[in-house]
């Protein structure tokens, strides 16, 4: 993936002005380049309609350009890009910034003719509001850690919409039966977020896990020897969750899936419930949904492509006396987000009806993460975010053998809670430690989706009246 600069002047000042302009471009690519997470390249400076136009076009078409960058280094009559900007298919940031940073003290009108963004991202910044088009806008000088920090947080969200666009989803089963938040509108979550969202019978699965060799287990085991503290002797145990664990990604390699769901409901002709299967796949970047979870597990993949340490998560049980909510699932939480070496251990599993399955157990790391749920409100879906600090464990909890994260919801376990409730927001969620809520924002202005924030200045009134203006302003849309 990578990106492009597109600059924009206009003839009207002479080709001297054009060399200057081509010239601080590139110095400005090079420098971002080496420093933005995803690479950064400068397509050139537009200076007409049809320029614009075959640009844009190019950018459309250009599978591996996530997203463009814009800057009028001149007065840029963006009029001239109208028709372009119509036709836009690609996340666009447009970045308010100028060459130099201080105004130098021989200026003469010469140097405000060349350096006049002031003047022309204006203009870029009308036309853009004009055409209704949504897209980032970052101001400040290219040099700054800050505007640096908040562009590369821009490129994960486009990695993130791109990966989105492609993303094949795999259920093994149906959902749970019962449960609502879950379910959803597959058809129309592939016209929103390109999705594919198809059944695999478990039977498949089964049938998959007979091809699997006895060397091909022994490689997975030695994987896990490296990877995890073995704290069993039922090999037999864990051996089976290897088996489980190949089958699956065979089944999603082949399909090119990265992602799946399964449920506890339907594991006819399987043993155990995956664990250490599904554990080990989503530290490779697969999604994964519970309960038949097809939204958290897409969005799990798409979280994990934008920044490493993000899992599958659940809101389990509340400390309310310190405001603490404990997340686990009954297996299923991904090891990039733990702190310490995650053990393998075998125990009974009080539901699904089947063998005591093996499973990474761990605490979660300690730090600031972000909480996400997707949820289809009927004809749309709604993104809902929350702040958190995951905190280190106030309990060692010897009886409760999952991997584990406590954390404090922002800016209350009682307002978030409040708020998230309003919202409508679900008992799953992907826990990331990578991305923040303005790499979400981004990623749903990319994606064209309803987003609300839970965040420290949140309170339950203003969320609620937010809550209805954005009900009211999507509902439509
Ligand atoms: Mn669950």
């Amino acid at each position: 993936m990578n990106f492009w600069f597109i600059v924009g002047s206009q003839l009207m000042y002479g080709k001297e002005t054009i060399d200057r302009v081509n010239e601080n471009a590139l110095v400005i690519a090079k420098e971002l380049g080496s420093r933005l997470p995803f690479p950064f390249v400068y397509k050139g400076t537009v200076l007409s309609n049809e320029g614009a136009v075959s640009l844009i076009k190019e950018a459309n078409y250009d599978a591996e350009c996530a997203g463009i960058v814009t800057f009028c280094h001149t007065f840029s009559p963006s009029k001239m890009w109208i028709n372009a900007l119509g036709l836009l298919q690609k996340p666009w940031c447009h970045l308010h910034t100028q060459f130099n940073r201080e105004i130098p003290d021989g200026i003469d009108m010469d140097y405000m003719n060349l350096h006049q963004s002031a003047h022309g991202d204006r203009e870029h910044g009308y036309i853009g509001t004009r055409l209704r088009k949504g897209r980032k806008v970052i101001a400040g000088h290219w040099m700054e850690d800050s505007v640096v920090g908040r562009l590369g947080k821009w490129q994960r969200a486009c990695v993130g919409a791109a990966v989105s666009r492609g993303l094949k989803v795999v259920r093994f089963g149906d959902n749970m039966r019962e449960v609502a938040v879950t379910d959803g509108d597959k058809v129309g979550a592939q016209f929103k977020f390109g999705w594919q969202v198809n059944t695999t019978p478990v039977g498949d699965l089964v049938e998959a896990m007979g091809k699997v060799s006895g060397a091909d287990i022994d490689g997975k085991m030695d994987e896990y020897r490296s990877k995890y503290d073995f704290k069993t002797d039922d090999l037999e145990t864990v051996r089976y969750q290897a088996l489980e664990e190949i089958a699956i990604q065979r089944i999603l390699d082949a399909d090119g899936a990265r992602a799946f769901s399964n449920t506890f409901q339907d594991l006819h002709g399987l043993r155990q419930l995956p664990g250490l299967a599904t554990q080990n796949l989503m530290s490779k970047g697969y999604g994964y949904g519970g309960e038949g979870d097809w939204k958290t597990a897409a969005l799990t993949a798409i979280v994990k492509a934008m920044a490493p340490g993000a899992t599958f998560m659940e809101d389990y049980t509340y400390d309310l006396k310190n405001g603490i909510s404990l997340g686990a699932h009954m297996l299923e939480v991904c090891p990039t987000v733990a702190e310490g070496k995650p053990r393998i251990e075998v125990h009974h599993l009080g539901i699904g009806n089947r063998e005591p399955p093996a499973r990474l157990v761990f605490e979660g790391k300690a730090g600031p993460a972000l909480a996400l749920t997707l949820i289809d409100l009927g004809g749309r879906f709604r993104l809902i975010t929350q702040d958190v600090l995951c905190v280190p464990p106030t309990q060692t909890m010897p009886s409760l053998p999952v991997a584990r994260v406590m954390w404090k919801p922002l800016p209350s376990l009682e307002v978030g809670a409040e708020c998230w409730i309003l919202a409508g927001g679900a008992h799953h969620t992907v826990l990331s430690y990578g991305i923040d809520s303005e790499v979400a924002r981004d990623w749903a202005r990319a994606m064209d989706v309803e987003i609300l924030h839970i965040g420290a200045g949140t309170t339950t009134a203003d969320f609620e009246r937010d809550e209805r203006i954005s009900d009211l302003v999507w509902r439509n849309a």
